[in-house]
């Protein structure tokens, strides 16, 4: 990025932080407090215990619409200030980057935020926040591997899993995601020739989700997959004697790969702080917990430990790399999976 783009980005948020500040007081004063909109492509079930549990505390309404994030994102951009939507409620880091660059998000200053959720898993500048983790891994077949084989992302590139690894699709953004903070630590050139080693690895051509890739290892097609977590806990409900285990990735380096599901206040909200509000209570500890336990995934407030199945998994080193990389090299990400022969 050139300096002089830079500087003038950097003027541009300024000018945004102090509209906001006009904004906030002018809408305080006339909007209804009682209610406000989401736009979520949060599953229902996965988001509607809270919106219920919050409805009951305080009082507010919530109207959401569900969606994949794409008709979603299309959506605010079609109704721009006309827009009934307050919130964005959406997975992964790299679809709230998008928003965020489409205009469609405001930044938020908040210090409940700002404590509640660990800065790698927030926007650098505010326009959005991470609301639970959900953690990319291998889980390999307990029969074939031994966990001592197994140590980092890289090292799937290496011939000792020649004919033993099954992938999902490149065209995921989970695996653009986990590419994409690759590049951020080491670079196009070694990151091209770990993707292309896993290509090579291939026992099978991808799956379309991690679910059949993970029931791939299950079935003795292949002996390691790349999945989150909470697909392995899904199939694990199902299929409790699974003989697959998780294994945490690079914990003595960088930390294993995380993604967030996250939300950001829509720029045009008619409801701002009653939408401010309901993100602040999602960050704390009550909700957190809803929040991670619907998915099986972990909290984004570092504060509140994972219960049940989850927590038998152990504790792991997350990767502290800002999840915005996952946004911000989403592109070069997909062009070097596409060089590499990833599909
Ligand atoms: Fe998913």
């Amino acid at each position: 990025m050139s300096q002089k783009r830079f500087s003038s980005l950097a003027l541009t948020s300024f000018f945004i932080a102090t509209l906001t500040i006009a904004d906030m007081s002018a809408a305080s004063s006339t909007e209804n407090k009682g209610e406000m909109v989401i736009y979520s492509s949060r599953k229902e079930h996965l988001i509607k215990p809270l919106f219920d549990q919050y409805t009951k505390e305080t009082g507010v309404k919530i109207r959401y619409v569900t969606d994949a994030e794409g008709p979603l994102i299309a959506r605010m951009q079609a109704e721009g200030k006309t827009t009934p939507a307050d919130m964005f409620i959406t997975v992964d880091a790299g679809n709230l980057w998008q928003a965020q660059q489409k205009g469609l998000l405001q930044p938020v200053q908040s210090e409940v935020l700002n404590k509640n959720i660990p800065d790698h898993l927030r926007d650098p500048n505010n326009y959005w926040f991470g609301l639970s983790v959900r953690a990319r891994t291998m889980v390999y077949a307990t029969d074939r591997v031994k966990p001592e084989a197994l140590s980092t992302y890289e090292d799937l590139a290496s011939s000792k899993w020649d004919g033993r690894l099954c992938l999902r699709t490149a065209k995921k953004v989970y695996n653009q995601s986990l590419v994409g903070t690759l590049i951020a630590r080491l670079g196009q050139d070694k990151t091209e020739a770990i993707v292309k080693g896993w290509v090579n690895n291939l026992a099978t051509p991808v799956f379309s989700n991690d679910t059949l890739a993970l029931q791939a290892v299950d079935a003795g097609q292949c002996d390691v997959t790349v999945v989150n977590t909470y697909y392995f806990g899904r199939l694990l409900k199902e299929k409790p004697n699974l003989k697959l285990k998780i294994f945490w990735a690079n914990q003595s380096s960088s930390g294993t790969h995380v993604n967030i599901s996250g939300a950001g206040i829509t720029k045009y909200a008619k409801h701002k702080a009653t939408a401010v509000a309901f993100l602040e209570w999602l960050s704390k500890p009550e909700a957190q917990k809803i929040f991670a336990n619907v998915n099986m995934e972990f909290p984004a407030n570092q504060s509140v430990k994972p219960s049940g199945v989850v927590a038998s998994w152990g504790e792991f080193k997350q990767d502290q790399l800002n999840v915005e990389a996952a946004g911000r090299l989403q592109g070069e990400a997909i062009k070097l999976m596409d060089r590499a022969g990833y599909r």
